[in-house]
């Protein structure tokens, strides 16, 4: 332990979300001295699972995009020994089934059949509708052919309005004004925006770039869902870590980055386990924190160090969060007729794209949700003849952080109450069938990951926080990196992922 102590890694990884890890499990690959710190008892941070009455729940994943030939993620996991150990399903019931009582059909998964379908739905909107389906494709392609060093990117620079005209056309427009600029339909524009709660809360405030790319990637090669859930993905990258020399110490939480002299030179760290326990330090060339970043700049870094920095960052837009209420059932949904592993349930009140960042602030008896329901694949989250699904719906750590513990289990009851009733709406027979319900709050995720207002996101997809304008993986602070979801590209698996990517090559040029 004295040796461990006294030991210099080349980078500590502060966190075990998916963008740490990737970090760390390149970074180990490439023979680097890596130490991963995580405050949880397993890794994964959002992208992890509990067991509860037989079942597993899977806190942060319902469907992973892209997995297409070209996706950059697939070098990634070839890379690190990912597909050895991970099996990912395909879902094949379409994108997802809208339903609002005045709309409900399926939006297929493909480019082709999804014009086909929204066709016959709105049939006077045909020509806006191959538009849009264009123009999300035109910026895809253009947002890809951006080269990714810098140097290249300056020299790219001038030229971006001829090359990728796409780009500085949309780039300081919303998600609502790209639905707006092609459809009259409201319906239609709610169907499209069926899964907006995954981005943003408010389609009017959402980048359109950033959900243009989202729809396009799915489009383009459907969703897929992990075998066994998403834990399975962390415990191969963090054995992989753990393969390739590297340590990592669970229950331990980040207390302090150490700066001397403008330079991050370690951390310290104390036991999750023991009240009031040893503060240890552990010194690196360099510090990774996957951990949010409003977290290192108010409670981690020494203040003087970072004051202008910690300004900027607490002026900044942080990301809405979802309430879940995770579901068992004692059969599977699909035997008692439910076609859909996604179902995105707007409230008919609801009416039209503008009223649904009221809507995502309004009663829980009226607030839009989606349910995943596990049965439809070999999601292997139940045991034999049983299955699982979950209810999301957006949320805010306003509504719940306040709360005696007793107020907070009984509204958590209350509202899981009222999903059940209205979830059985749609599948009738739900009721009788469900063996467990577990209800997992903003509050819940803020204290399982400490990220502020329980987000999933990190900073929110405004226009001013996306893309090229999102915070950059290299800090201001010397030798200190980011690697999460509140840097560049941004949150869900596939961002975090390349977060963790792009944060470990650059580290390599330094090393
Ligand atoms: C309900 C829900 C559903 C979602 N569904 C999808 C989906 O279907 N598809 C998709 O792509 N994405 C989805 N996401 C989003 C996705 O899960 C996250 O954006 C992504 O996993 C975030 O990864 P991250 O690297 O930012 O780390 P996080 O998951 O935020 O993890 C951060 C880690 O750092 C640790 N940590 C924090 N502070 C410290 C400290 N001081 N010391 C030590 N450790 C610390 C935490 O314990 C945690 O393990 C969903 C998220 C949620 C919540």
């Amino acid at each position: 332990m004295l040796l461990f102590l006294i030991m210099t890694f080349d980078v500590i990884v502060i966190g075990s979300g998916l963008g740490g890890l990737v970090a760390g499990a390149k970074l180990a690959k490439e023979g680097k001295k890596i130490l991963l710190l995580e405050q949880e008892s397993t890794p994964g941070g959002y992208a992890s699972c509990f067991i509860l009455n037989d079942y597993i729940i899977d806190l942060g994943l319902h469907a992973i995009d892209g997995m297409y030939e070209r996706d950059p993620k697939i070098e990634i996991f070839e890379d690190l020994d990912v597909f050895f150990n991970v099996e990912f399903e395909k879902i094949p019931t379409g994108f997802y089934r809208f339903t609002n009582k005045r709309k409900d059909f399926i939006v297929p998964d493909s480019a082709e059949e999804a014009i086909t379908s929204l066709t016959e739905q709105f049939p006077e909107e045909e020509k806006g509708i191959k538009k849009f389906f264009k123009t999300i494709n035109t910026l895809t392609k253009h947002t890809h052919s951006i080269p990714r060093s810098k140097f290249l990117q300056a020299i790219v620079g001038p030229f971006v309005p001829i090359l990728f005209s796409s780009i500085p056309q949309w780039g300081g427009k919303t998600a609502g004004e790209l639905f707006d600029k092609y459809f009259k339909n409201e319906d239609l524009k709610l169907a499209l925006a069926g899964t907006i709660q995954y981005y943003g809360d408010d389609p009017y405030k959402l980048s359109a770039i950033i959900f243009a790319l989202a729809l396009s990637s799915r489009f383009k090669a459907g969703t897929h869902y992990i075998k066994g859930g998403s834990v399975k993905l962390s415990y191969s990258l963090a054995n992989f870590i753990i393969e390739h020399g590297g340590t990592i110490l669970f229950n331990r939480r980040a207390t302090n980055i150490i700066v001397k002299r403008g330079r991050a030179v370690g951390v310290e760290y104390v036991s999750t386990k023991r009240k009031a326990g040893k503060v240890n330090r552990v010194d690196a060339k360099y510090i990774v924190s996957n951990a949010s970043v409003p977290q290192v700049v108010n409670d981690l870094l020494p203040e003087k160090v970072n004051k202008k920095f910690r300004q900027q960052i607490n002026k900044a837009d942080v990301g809405h969060s979802i309430l879940n209420v995770f579901l068992g059932f004692k059969k599977s949904l699909k035997e008692l007729g439910n076609t859909s592993y996604t179902t995105v349930v707007n409230n008919e009140g609801v009416i039209n794209l503008a009223d649904v960042s009221t809507n995502h602030k309004s009663d829980y008896e009226k607030r839009n949700f989606i349910f995943v329901d596990y049965s439809q694949i070999d999601s292997r989250l139940a045991p034999s003849g049983k299955s699982t699904g979950v209810i999301s719906t957006v949320d805010y750590l306003e509504n719940w952080k306040d709360l005696s513990k007793n107020e907070y289990i009984e509204k958590k009851k209350e509202i899981a109450y009222i999903f059940i009733r209205r979830l059985s709406e749609l599948i009738p027979d739900l009721v009788q069938h469900i063996e467990y319900f577990y209800v997992s709050t903003p509050r819940t995720k803020y204290e399982y990951t400490l990220n502020p207002q329980g987000t999933l996101l990190g900073f929110a997809y405004t226009i001013k926080q996306s893309g090229m304008n999102r915070l950059k993986s290299k800090s201001p602070i010397k030798n200190l990196y980011f690697s999460s979801a509140w840097t560049f590209p941004g949150g869900g698996f596939s961002s975090t992922i390349w977060a963790g990517w792009q944060c470990a090559e650059q580290l390599l040029k330094k090393l």
